[in-house]
């Protein structure tokens, strides 16, 4: 193992991995490939029993009544857009930092996205400003769960309660958190999750909405089938109706045989996230050039990331630099986001500038996310730890 004051690999020295790390990989073992290859051989392909075999185990998890299989988290979040009812002139208040799909889902539907700024502890939305954003024209607000710790659903909750707004979270980074014990999933009125590979749950490519609402979820699961009904006419059983305008947003039964043999891993995955989290936090907290991700009192994040701030006060280069850097030692570092407002369809759109959300920007600026998955051994989180220590002492003030 290399000690900490080798030259870099960026100038020419040795990187402490020859085989790049990636940030985020899905783990695939012979179980999950057995639950594929038994699709392959029954009668269906698409929309057959594992759907609703997935969907079942997924709210039997998160404890809620209905959970609704979408072709990707993207879909998910268009089809809660559209069961919350909003449309042109209707408004949605998200946070900057996150992936663009959360505001587009909005656009969409024809509707306004506004940000509110997010709370620099955990870089979630700050219900204070959710509050002081909000309008006669705003119809729902749109959390997401950053990095897998739960935004403040018990705050947001009560804005939305006190102004009849729906609340959608997107939780596409948190299966398996829970806020004061209860799981995410069970506390907003529709909650996305996505079964993107690098999500806790792959399947290759999927996403599932769920509600305790049966009005929602009935127009979820329209929405994912063209706004078709059936059985309108006992004695026409052909018959179905087009009542509404949805899209084709299935899901494969061999995507959700995927999902539903990863989903009973879940909690060893989490474990093993938590575990390398907690090393993580252990051998950085004495750096003086990194601010860690904490969890608050009484959440438990899912640590779909470890998205750390560099504390640049200390460093004589920037974020940029520290990327390069790490990459150079076969660190997949990675950074988690560029705030959707200052992406070009927005400002062009919307007219937004620098500035217009100064603590999602200075985040932003600061942000570097370290490979997490479940798959890391512990000589992959060693070699983190050596690279990160290495860099920041080459550049630390
Ligand atoms: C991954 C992700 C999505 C979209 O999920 P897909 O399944 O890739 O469509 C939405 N929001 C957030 C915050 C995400 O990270």
């Amino acid at each position: 193992m290399q000690t900490a004051t080798e030259p870099l690999a960026l100038s020419g020295g040795r990187p402490v991995r020859e085989r790049p790390l990636p940030y985020g990989r899905h783990t695939i073992d012979e179980d999950d490939i057995r639950a594929v290859v038994a699709v392959l051989r029954s009668d269906w392909l698409t929309t057959g029993p594992a759907v609703t075999d997935f969907e079942d185990a997924v709210a039997a998890r998160l404890g809620v009544r209905f959970a609704i299989a979408f072709s990707s988290g993207t879909a998910a979040l268009h089809a809660a857009a559209f069961a919350a009812g909003l449309g042109p002139g209707d408004e949605a208040i998200t946070t900057p930092l996150t992936f663009s799909a959360t505001a587009n889902c909005l656009l969409y539907q024809g509707a306004t996205p506004r940000f509110a700024d997010i709370r620099p502890s955990d870089l979630t939305i700050d219900p204070d400003r959710v509050a002081a954003a909000i309008t006669p024209r705003t119809r729902a607000i749109l959390p997401v769960d950053y990095a897998g710790h739960p935004a403040d659903l018990d705050a947001l909750r009560a804005l939305a309660d006190r102004h009849h707004l729906v609340l959608i979270e997107d939780a596409a980074h948190a299966l398996g958190a829970t806020s004061r014990g209860r799981p995410v999933g069970s506390l907003a009125d529709i909650t996305i999750f996505s079964f993107h590979p690098v999500k806790h749950v792959a399947a290759g490519e999927g996403g599932m909405a769920v509600t305790n609402d049966p009005t929602l979820a009935s127009r979820l699961r329209r929405f994912r089938t063209h706004g078709i009904v059936y059985g309108v006419d006992e004695r026409e059983p052909w018959r179905y109706d087009l009542v509404e305008l949805g899209f084709n947003y299935r899901i494969s039964d061999l995507n959700c045989a995927l999902g539903l043999s990863q989903l009973a891993k879940l909690d060893s995955s989490l474990a093993r996230r938590r575990a390398i989290a907690a090393a993580y936090h252990e051998a950085f907290a004495s750096l003086p050039w990194l601010t860690l991700p904490r969890e608050r009192p009484g959440m438990a994040s899912a640590w779909h990331l470890y998205a750390l701030r560099l504390n640049l006060e200390t460093l004589r280069v920037d974020r940029a630099e520290i990327f390069r850097a790490l990459r150079a030692e076969g660190i997949g570092v990675q950074v988690h986001y560029l705030p959707v407002h200052l992406l070009r369809l927005y400002r062009h759109r919307f007219g937004y500038r620098a500035g217009a959300f100064p603590l999602a920007e200075a985040a932003y600026e600061r942000l570097l996310s370290l490979p997490i998955f479940p798959g890391m051994s512990d000589d992959d989180v060693a070699d983190v730890i050596t690279a990160v220590t290495k860099v920041l002492r080459a550049y630390g003030r």
